[in-house]
């Protein structure tokens, strides 16, 4: 199959061409086009200024995915598009592209779950078997699922406030460090002492996968304004120990949850991440020891693939393609659609 893939739920706007057979999938084209300077005077994604870059980039990104494929829209197979979960302007403009690109053409169109696409992309990139342990975690998303195949999804538990990436990204703020602030973060931590400060590690001594970071952040938080009240700014050195202070932190409670995550599954062959996080070394180097350790391969598909963009979203359509026909031109953009369905169970049709 040869899936035109369109992904615009957040801040990128996406278009990819994936083919698949039964020797593996191909990504022919992926191309994003990012708004991070669109809404970086405003400290974060304004929903109608994504929107509109959504509804006006969209035509050129399939244009161009279609031209780097080296394929005419005439020779797909079928439309994806992420229906959801998302910022709602932002997701209906794909929907409406994808709806009248496939009107056009009379091709399927598959509405597919972004959660869907992220959890997926480890079987476009690598060789995996389902059931697979999954651990998305991006800048929105924190939560581990058993994946038994393209639509049967468990959550075994996630964050219950805030994302890691989001926490990184205002931690970052809060102590003087550039945005992106993951990677600013990582690379200030490298200098910094992880033990000058004690933060917490929430929700450790509680059973189960779920995880809270927003604690943590507060903690930091008043770590700093303690050390700015005490001498009236942060050093460099401070920066750097609370970055290190923070970050392990985070390792600490991705890993130990990871290890609970795989004691609350019968055994699995791999344990996989995705997400803009999953970019930090640190955090993947104590994944992958807890991998091991539960005698579990370790995956991390490349970044390109880990963060939003539409090659999972055509992906995902093609894997579940075989489950269930196209949707119709009625398909409806989600702002929340939760991937288990034991959490959603007035989902109905079974799209
Ligand atoms: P979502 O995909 O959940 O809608 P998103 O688009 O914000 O959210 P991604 O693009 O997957 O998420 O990832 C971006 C996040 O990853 C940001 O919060 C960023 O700070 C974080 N991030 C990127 N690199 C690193 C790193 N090296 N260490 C920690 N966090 C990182
Ligand atoms: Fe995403």
């Amino acid at each position: 199959l040869t899936i035109l893939g369109l992904e615009s739920s957040c801040d990128d706007t996406a278009a990819a061409v994936v083919r698949t057979a039964p020797d593996g999938a191909k990504v022919l084209s992926s191309i994003v086009f990012g708004q991070a300077e669109l809404h970086a005077a405003y400290g974060g994604v304004v929903p109608e200024i994504a929107a509109r870059a959504h509804a006006e980039k969209l035509d050129i990104c399939v244009e161009q995915a279609l031209d780097r494929a080296g394929i005419r829209l005439m020779d797909v197979d079928g439309i994806a598009v992420t229906a959801g979960p998302g910022l709602i302007g932002g997701v209906v403009s794909g929907v409406m592209c994808a709806k009248g690109l496939a009107a056009a053409t009379g091709k399927p169109l598959y509405g597919v779950n972004h959660l869907a696409g992220h959890a997926l992309t480890p079987r476009l990139t690598d060789d995996v078997a389902y059931p697979y342990l999954m651990l998305l975690v991006s800048g929105g998303h924190c939560q581990f699922l058993l994946v038994s195949g393209p639509d049967d999804f468990r959550r075994l538990g996630g964050t219950i406030d805030d994302a890691p990436g989001e926490a990184f990204d205002k931690i970052a703020r809060l102590i003087g460090l550039p945005q992106p602030g993951g990677p600013a973060i990582e690379a200030a931590a490298q200098t910094g002492n992880p033990m000058r400060f004690a933060f917490p590690r929430p929700l450790l001594d509680r059973p189960g996968c779920d995880m809270s970071f927003s604690g943590l952040k507060t903690a930091v938080l008043r770590t700093r304004d303690s050390l700015i009240g005490d001498q009236g700014g942060l050093t460099r050195q401070d920066q750097a120990d609370l970055a290190a202070g923070f970050q392990a932190a985070v390792v600490d409670v991705l890993a130990e949850k990871s290890a609970r995550a795989f004691q609350a599954v019968a055994p699995v062959g791999s344990f996989c991440v995705a997400g803009g996080v999953a970019a930090n070394q640190s955090i993947r180097a104590a994944l992958e020891k807890v991998s091991a350790n539960c005698g579990a391969g370790f995956i991390a598909p490349p970044l390109a693939l880990c963060t939003d963009n539409a090659a999972m979203i055509a992906f995902a359509a093609a894997e579940q393609a075989g489950l269930r026909g196209p949707d119709d031109l009625t398909l409806a953009a989600r702002p929340r659609w939760p991937l288990d369905r034991a959490q959603a169970p007035m989902l109905g049709s079974g799209k």
